[in-house]
């Protein structure tokens, strides 16, 4: 059997909601669990090792979990997340939208649930901020079970509520969601996960959730390899100092090689160009007067990397790109292209 990738997870929600919060706490997990595995810092991405999610999740780990970690994108609230609805292609393959449970839904978390939507993405719902439910008493990293059985009765009520508001919220967009220990079909039910990122409560069961439908996605979609002609969204297009106009990508598909020709989807029509230089950041220990950057031959999906290519400067943050070898590639791209922009010019529009 070919070799699957690390799955890609976004994480989504209104602004202030705690998305970076939330993954800040993820990435210092690791200073919790020594043992487990490091995370690799990608151009941005953090790859969480498998094992690091397992020893956070603790006893509540389930067995047959094949997948070898999960990639999350840095950069919640990113533009591309945005072009994603005009110029289709989705980037992740699953997310976490993240609602403050005392604020409720807000325009951007309305925005990001219509995306999702569109491309069938499989997401949990991040409950966020519990800790600032009044009389809430903080368990520090605890699962949130553990933590919710120690709360005053009148406490677990008033996060009840705020747990059916957002059910309420999501029925509205065709949803049917409840809290995760009340699912038995997560493919039918999206899951409310109650946490604090400022406390690390929660985040046990919510890594748990997401490990959970990551898995069944890769087993469902067996066409995610590491092998093959590589494909890619761009995060973001910028000159660097010394390298000339360089794309900020996250590769989700394939192997990519330097001198491969790549065909991108520009403002003005598809722009094909040749992959100069790939770059990863280098590690913290080894920066001293030297570029930031490591210059590397390949690399394989899931991956985040800057890419060093000529003439890239109408490319736009949320453009797709693939390797190409013929001019039959690039029409069979461009007609790819074509058809997912008008995809989701549809669904957008029977909104
Ligand atoms: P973003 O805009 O969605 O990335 O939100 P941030 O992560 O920047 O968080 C916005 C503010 O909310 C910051 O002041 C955070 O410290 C705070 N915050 C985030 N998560 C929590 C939480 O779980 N509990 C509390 N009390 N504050 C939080």
């Amino acid at each position: 059997m070919k070799k699957l990738r690390t799955p890609i997870v976004a994480v989504l929600g209104h602004v202030d909601h705690g998305k970076t919060t939330l993954l800040d706490k993820i990435r210092n997990t690791r200073v919790i669990a020594k043992e487990a595995g490091g995370i690799t810092q990608h151009i941005g991405a953090t790859e969480v090792p498998i094992e690091l999610i397992k020893e956070i999740c603790k006893d509540l780990w389930p067995k047959n979990i094949t997948i070898p970690g999960l990639l999350f994108i840095d950069t919640p609230g990113h533009k591309a997340f945005t072009n994603l609805r005009k110029r289709g292609g989705a980037l992740a393959d699953l997310a976490i939208l993240v609602v403050d449970v005392n604020e409720g839904f807000k325009p951007q978390t309305e925005e990001a649930l219509m995306i999702l939507r569109t491309f069938k993405t499989p997401f949990v719902v991040a409950a966020n901020k519990i800790d600032k439910i009044p009389g809430w008493q903080s368990f520090e990293n605890q699962p949130f079970l553990k933590s919710f059985q120690q709360q005053d009765d009148v406490v677990k009520q008033r996060l009840e509520n705020k747990i059916y508001d957002l059910i309420g919220e999501l029925y509205k967009y065709g949803f049917s969601a409840d809290r995760f220990d009340r699912i038995r079909d997560f493919t039918r039910t999206v899951a409310i996960v109650p946490v604090s990122a400022l406390t690390g409560e929660g985040i046990p069961e919510l890594l748990l959730v997401l490990v959970g439908l990551a898995q069944r996605y890769l087993e469902k979609n067996l066409r995610l390899h590491v092998e093959g002609k590589a494909k890619g969204t761009v995060l973001e297009v910028k000159e660097e100092k010394g390298l000339g106009m360089t794309m900020d990508v996250i590769i989700y598909d394939g192997t990519l090689r330097v001198g491969d020709k790549i065909a991108i989807g520009g403002v003005n029509g598809v722009v094909v160009t040749h992959v100069r230089g790939i770059l990863k950041p280098r590690p913290a220990q080894e920066i001293r007067v030297e570029s930031k950057f490591k210059s590397v031959k390949e690399v394989t999906a899931a991956a985040g990397v800057k890419i060093v290519a000529p003439g890239i400067e109408n490319v736009v943050a949320g453009s797709e790109f693939e390797v190409v070898e013929s001019e039959e590639d690039v029409k069979k791209f461009e007609e790819r292209i074509r058809k997912e922009i008008e995809e989701v010019t549809i669904k957008t529009d029977e909104e």
